[in-house]
């Protein structure tokens, strides 16, 4: 661990993997391996970086994002944790797959316990290829993280210029290098050269204003995520519940479902079983007038991925369906 008493602020970058770490044909920008390379030798490839800030690099896993678990999740959000109490340490980066970024990334902001910049980036071309994206990711990440902007905003995501909030933060291309978006919240604000500029804030709760502690969690419940379509077969409910302690559903609309699907949601939520009303369109509000013991919890504007986060650890504090609707309103 570096501990430098020099002017420059002290990061820890966490390497977990992903494209920033992958290995292919050389100059080709879509035939890899993700999880390849150690995130130290990632950082030789990185132009000045050294100037920024005294860094201190190791990996804690290294694996294509698909393949990050929940336990993964609290790994990183306990390292984090625990490395903060350092006065000597300023700041995290963490490296990732973009496939599931925004999912640790909602995580950590969920259950980090400090106001120190966590910046999470990653890459959407390999390391061998041309044009590698990884390098200027992995710098504006280390120009954010050393920022004294960027303390107490929550975990933040570095990516392609732009800043983005852990909760709004959406992958938007499947492989463009401009591959993040905040939907109808834009960004929060650029990396430009050596420079930090803010423009936005969630006003959303996180980090040391969080109710949830991962302190006695090993294990978080597990929570399933059901997608409607036209015709959808509702068996798929009926599993679902004998399976998890709760379902987030991927709605049509603002979380609507045919008749079929909504009697079986209300037949569950009856008998307190949680179930998250979330929406499949890229954008917009899932909320209801209707109580929650007819209409389930809604998501507001969390995607079902994001939901599912946001369930499962509500249910490490909660069964009760009124509460968690409250708790799904502040974060
Ligand atoms: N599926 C890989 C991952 O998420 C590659 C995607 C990426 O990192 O851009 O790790």
């Amino acid at each position: 661990m570096i501990l430098q008493k020099n002017k420059l602020k002290n990061i820890v970058i966490i390497g977990t993997g992903g494209t920033i770490a992958g290995v292919g044909e050389a100059g080709n920008t879509s035939s890899y391996v993700a999880g390849q390379i150690e995130v130290n030798n990632i950082l030789d490839a990185v132009e000045g970086i050294t100037k920024l800030a005294n860094l201190s690099a190791e990996n804690i896993i290294n694996v294509d994002s698909c393949d990050i678990t929940q336990e993964d999740h609290i790994k990183i959000s306990n390292y984090i944790n625990e490395l903060s109490k350092d006065d000597n340490i300023d700041g995290f980066v963490i490296t990732h797959g973009t496939d599931t970024l925004e999912e640790t990334a909602y995580f950590l902001n969920l259950t980090v316990k400090t106001n120190k910049p966590v910046v999470i980036t990653g890459a959407m071309r390999p390391a061998t290829a041309t044009s590698a994206d990884g390098p200027l990711n992995l710098y504006q990440a280390v120009v954010l993280a050393r920022s004294e902007k960027a303390i107490g905003k929550g975990v933040l995501v570095s990516f392609c210029d732009c800043i983005y909030g852990a909760r709004d933060v959406h992958k938007v291309s499947c492989f463009r290098v401009n591959a993040f978006d905040q939907k109808d919240f834009g960004c929060l604000g650029y990396v430009r050269g050596d420079e930090v500029y803010f423009y936005n804030e969630s006003i959303k709760l996180h980090t040391t204003e969080s109710e949830f502690d991962l302190k006695n969690v090993q294990k978080l419940p597990y929570v399933a995520i059901a997608c409607f379509f036209a015709d959808a077969d509702v068996e798929i409910l009926d599993y679902l519940s004998k399976t998890s302690k709760g379902i987030v559903i991927a709605g049509a609309g603002c979380g609507e479902c045919g008749k079929i699907w909504s009697k079986k949601i209300k037949e569950l939520v009856k008998n307190g079983f949680p179930v998250v009303r979330s929406t499949r369109v890229a954008s917009g509000l899932v909320a209801s007038e209707k109580s929650v013991n007819e209409y389930g919890i809604c998501a507001g504007t969390l995607p079902p991925h994001k939901a599912h986060i946001l369930l499962s650890l509500c249910l490490t504090k909660t069964n009760d369906l009124e509460k968690i609707n409250e708790i799904f309103k502040k974060y």
